[in-house]
């Protein structure tokens, strides 16, 4: 399936280089840091000073992880990121396929004189890497991570710690083998981790279970008082504004799961969230049955993301964001299945 042309090209720019940066998108998720720090124990492993540098604060969910307090986060240490960057021998830039998605940071990647690698399972990439690997059908970026790794020979000097990572990666994005894994030898590279000594159990806990006493508390109120069901278009919709996050302490990462919630229901297809942040409102939705929520994030909000799993941000209030989705909605019902179930 990889290009062995091209891996060899980045195992030999590996061992070319001395210095290597492993780089992320913007509120980077599990695989985003799972994928970049697994990376980089490996290449630590093989004598290169590598670091981890990314756009913002990575969730505390991810804490556990081994190497995380050693992330340079640039909205931190601005010059520091900066001084990593410009001096890269080479940059690896996983998880993300556009310099936007780094926000700021990605004019410093794009400054960078470094080559540049790109480890990514999103859709329609731009060109701003020397090489790039874009596999859309991968499970995660950190499964491709992890075939790369095989395939250039190193998985002998994977240690429990690059395996650690990777796992978490894998599993985040999957939400623990249950999307976006159709693909069977997934479960050959988790075989692969857990001889390793991965703690699945714990990487379950951790990265997904585990969560404030107040997410809990917000997720309970928005799903029971702010979820709307439209029964005929098999959907749900659920705001919450400034004064409701207030109310429940929110914190960056609460309400993270809560638009999957909807659809648990028996007839429901697609969900929608949305969340009034300072100076947007933030769309997410997701999708079960191959119902293209992406097209909606996209022609609505010039958003984007994976067919099942999208998102946006809109300029503008709560309320008419709700009501610009909405409207749209009707036109996109020609994607459910021809017999949806019932909502019961
Ligand atoms: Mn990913």
């Amino acid at each position: 399936m990889l290009n062995s042309g091209m891996v060899d090209k980045f195992r030999r720019w590996i061992e070319e280089s001395e210095e290597i940066v492993l780089t992320c998108h913007v509120r980077p998720d599990g695989d985003a840091i799972g994928s970049t720090l697994g990376m980089m124990h490996l290449l630590q492993t093989l004598g290169k000073k590598a670091t981890v540098v990314v756009p913002d604060q990575p969730p505390r969910s991810l804490a556990f992880l081994p190497g995380f307090k050693d992330i340079c986060i640039f909205t931190r240490h601005d010059e520091y990121s900066r001084r990593l960057m410009s001096e890269a021998d080479l940059i690896i830039c996983s998880d993300f396929n556009k310099l936007s998605r780094q926000d700021s940071l990605g004019a410093v990647t794009e400054a960078a004189s470094a080559k540049k690698v790109m480890v990514d399972h999103h859709q329609q990439p731009d060109n701003f890497c020397d090489l790039s690997f874009s596999y859309p059908d991968m499970s995660s970026a950190s499964e491709l991570m992890f075939r790369l790794i095989a395939a250039m020979g190193y998985y002998t000097e994977m240690n429990l710690d690059s395996a650690t990572c990777i796992c978490t990666g894998i599993i985040t994005d999957t939400r623990n083998f249950s999307v976006n894994c159709k693909n069977p030898d997934i479960y050959e590279v988790l075989m692969r981790l857990l001889d390793k000594g991965v703690d699945k159990t714990k990487i379950v806990r951790e990265a997904l279970l585990t969560r404030s006493l107040w997410s809990l508390r917000l997720q309970s109120y928005a799903l029971a008082e702010k979820m709307e069901i439209f029964e005929k278009w098999h959907c749900a919709v659920t705001a919450l504004d400034k004064s409701e996050l207030e109310r429940f302490h929110y914190e960056r990462g609460d309400t993270e799961g809560l638009v999957n919630e909807a659809l648990d229901v028996r007839g429901i297809y697609f969900s929608f969230f949305l969340r009034e942040d300072d100076d947007c409102v933030k769309v997410s939705a997701r999708s079960i049955e191959d119902f293209p929520v992406s097209k909606i994030c996209e022609d609505v909000f010039g958003g984007g993301g994976h067919l099942m799993a999208a998102g946006a941000e809109f300029k503008g209030s709560l309320e008419d964001c709700r009501k610009k989705l909405i409207e749209a909605i009707p036109e996109y019902l020609c994607y459910l299945p021809s017999r949806p179930r019932k909502v019961e």
